[in-house]
């Protein structure tokens, strides 16, 4: 994906607009544009309300897709095993990066098998999601936070009727360089 924001113009949004106290801190908010003209669907939805979405046409919108070599017997005994030797692995070390290499190898193959034998794996058009359109707005998402993060701003909705998309930062971040 290209970039979302130029950085420039948003930069000098920030500088133009006027500081006010939220929670007694000094930040800074500007308007991003409206969610039916800056996002790839264009459309406004929530995930309990989204029937205006096109259903992806690989797994007709359920987020799965059959997988040809599935078993759902064998997938759930590496499921299980999977668990216990997480949950053990878990009390015994505690975080992944301190496990035992013989132990992630071992639930690794179990995870691989899980993958093999899934019946139903998420869909790889849409992500499980059921819908392109909102696997692409889920992209742009992730990506303009990254994006803002980068000069310490973050995006958000407006008190309004939901369509426009705001950003705000905090005063004190203005001028990270100094
Ligand atoms: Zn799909």
């Amino acid at each position: 994906m290209n970039q979302i924001f130029d950085m420039e113009k948003i930069k000098k949004l920030f500088d133009e607009a006027e500081a006010y106290e939220d929670d007694g801190t000094l930040i800074k908010t500007i308007y991003l544009g409206d969610i039916r003209s800056i996002t790839p669907s264009g459309k406004v939805y929530t995930p309990w309300a989204h029937s205006n979405l096109d259903a992806c046409p690989k797994c007709k919108g359920n987020g799965h897709v059959r997988n040809p070599h599935g078993k759902i017997k064998d997938w759930t005994i590496a499921r299980k095993k999977d668990r216990q030797l997480t949950i053990n692995a878990l009390d015994n070390f505690g975080h992944y990066g301190n496990w035992p290499s013989s132990t992630k190898k071992v639930v690794q193959k179990y995870r691989d098998q899980q993958d093999w034998w899934d019946p139903w794996p998420s869909c790889p058009e849409c992500a499980g999601m059921g819908s392109l359109e909102a696997r692409l707005d889920q992209d742009w998402n992730e990506q303009a936070e990254r994006e803002l993060n980068e000069i310490n701003a973050w995006m958000h909705g407006s008190e309004g009727d939901g369509c426009d998309i705001m950003a705000s930062r905090g005063v004190e971040d203005d001028s990270p360089e100094t």
